[in-house]
């Protein structure tokens, strides 16, 4: 029978996606389930490993029976994930000895601080090493906290036995049949122990966060073939496990930019936008992190990486809290409604500002209110504010390669707002193209793994993905005006 088809997981913060892409490239089938958040009173985030392993099972069985095709049929399995998250579990018993830390948890606020304190050269020694600065979310924090507060994972590590990866390395681990225990450089580099300009481990951050080195995974790269897997006995032959790649790396690999300059921009309740920068390491100097893009067909490339904690949630705090409208889709009308030459900024700093401006103390502020200024006015500032944050971090991105940025693959709920596309290109004059495969890092996971199988010999995935296109046709004064109301507003949020 042929093996047509290839499977990706998207194993993403909320619940793990099983996506079947045929050997054309044509999205087939996907299913989903979530998962709990465990969120304990003081706030730690956790998931349970053993429930999205079982979660990860039945999509697979489920997206395999949806799409009407014999397991036979399924060629390999590619991996996209949620990043920094990471888990500590026993090689002998192969069972987690802890909850999966979440990303999003805080919990090493402590140790960071700790170590800033007993040797101030640090944070500059850590952003040297790993590209990006000393932080509680990447993993390397996190696993320094199981190491010295969790009992079975001290255990572990005394008797040689212990296991620490991100979520890759965990599935990887309990689905193929080896029980491989390996990484990838995109997962690798965002934990914060990767020497990024080498792509080994680096003993000196494992030292410094006290971290044991021998408990974490071999990186290989991005293409290797991991393991393989029945997935739970579905699969009458075991399958490769060949694609691996964190999920922003992953849309990027989805999004096609794979040459130097090509940027990609998630909007979703936050927003991730990378720029594809080649095979040389790229150090920001405007408020960016360097990561390692992947290994693949041979290549290494690195990416500059920018986050920001508040852009589609502006339109779910419009909606929930300050109850302007009824519905994300209503934040379009109003917004084309609104005077057009009304001059009111709003700036989300609701929890600080992420890249690039990074002030964690910094508050939401409206500002340049006049008499002009009503509610539709104010719904239009909030949805512009998306665009102007996204369009700062592709002006630092310019500013850190000296590449001329002329599109954005974009790609997310709020993509569906044509007012805020058309002004996304008009203020970052760029041409704004948007996906029409709404599972761009599920893509990039199958495409990397279908490529390795030898499933696409070309650009099986990336030729099925249509765009709509956004082209800048607003006149340079009038971006300049409005761009130099946006900083001023950004220098009233700030407190440095
Ligand atoms: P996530 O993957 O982070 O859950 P999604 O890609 O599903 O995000 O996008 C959800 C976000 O997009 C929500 O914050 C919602 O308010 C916003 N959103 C959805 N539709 C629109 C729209 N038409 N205009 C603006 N924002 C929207």
């Amino acid at each position: 029978m042929d093996k047509r088809y290839v499977l990706a997981i998207d194993q993403s913060t909320q619940g793990t996606k099983a996506v079947l892409f045929s050997d054309a490239g044509l999205l087939v089938a996907k299913t989903a389930r979530p998962h709990r958040q465990i969120i304990h009173d003081n706030g730690y985030v956790e998931h349970d490993g053993e429930e999205i392993m079982a979660n990860m099972l039945a999509v697979i069985r489920e997206v395999v029976e949806l799409a009407g095709v014999e397991p036979e049929e399924v060629a390999c399995l590619g991996i996209s994930n949620q990043r920094e998250t990471c888990i500590a579990w026993d090689r002998t018993t192969r069972l987690p000895l802890y909850n999966a830390i979440v990303w999003q948890c805080s919990r090493a606020k402590e140790i960071c601080a700790q170590m800033e304190e007993a040797d101030p050269s640090i944070a500059a020694c850590v952003r040297e090493l790993s590209g990006m600065n000393l932080s509680p979310y990447f993993s390397a924090g996190k696993m320094a906290w199981l190491v010295r507060n969790v009992p079975a994972v001290m255990d572990a590590a005394e008797a040689g036995t212990l296991a620490l990866g991100t979520m890759d390395s965990w599935v990887l681990y309990a689905l193929s049949e080896e029980h491989a225990f390996a990484t990838e450089p995109s997962n690798a580099s965002r934990t914060q122990l990767l020497d990024i300009a080498r792509c080994t481990w680096s003993e000196e951050l494992c030292e410094a966060f006290g971290v044991p080195m021998e408990a974490l995974a071999e990186v290989r790269p991005s293409d290797s073939v991991f393991g393989h897997t029945t997935a739970g006995g579905l699969f009458p032959e075991p399958i490769p496990i060949c694609g691996m790649l964190g999920d922003s790396q992953a849309a990027l690999m989805g999004q096609g930019c794979t040459e130097p300059g090509q940027v990609k921009a998630t909007y979703g309740t936050g927003s991730s936008i990378m720029m594809q920068a080649g095979s040389e390491l790229v150090r920001s100097k405007n408020g960016l992190v360097t990561s390692l893009g992947w290994e693949f067909d041979g290549t290494r490339s690195y990416v500059l990486e920018g986050n920001i904690n508040y852009t589609g949630a502006v339109v779910s705090w419009m909606k929930d809290d300050a109850r302007l409208i009824y519905d994300p889709s209503d934040a379009e009308a109003c917004a084309r409604r609104a005077n057009q030459a009304d001059r009111a900024y709003f700036v989300p700093a609701f929890t600080g500002l992420g890249a690039p401006y990074w002030d964690d103390e910094a508050c939401a502020i409206l500002t340049g209110v006049t008499r002009t200024t009503g509610h539709d006015e104010i719904v239009k500032a909030g949805l512009e504010s998306i665009a102007y944050q996204i369009g700062d971090v592709v002006g630092a991105m310019r500013a850190d390669t000296g590449l001329d940025v002329s599109e954005l693959r974009v790609d997310g709920g709020p993509t569906a707002n044509g007012y805020l596309m058309q002004f996304q290109s008009d203020v970052t004059s760029v041409d704004v193209s948007v996906s029409s495969v709404a599972e761009l890092s599920a893509a990039g996971a199958a495409y990397v793994a279908g490529h390795a199988a030898g499933v696409y010999g070309g650009n099986a995935i990336f030729e099925q993905i249509s765009r709509t296109t956004y082209t800048p046709k607003m006149e340079d004064v009038r971006r300049e005006v409005l761009l130099s109301g946006w900083r001023a507003a950004v220098r009233q949020a700030m407190t440095h």
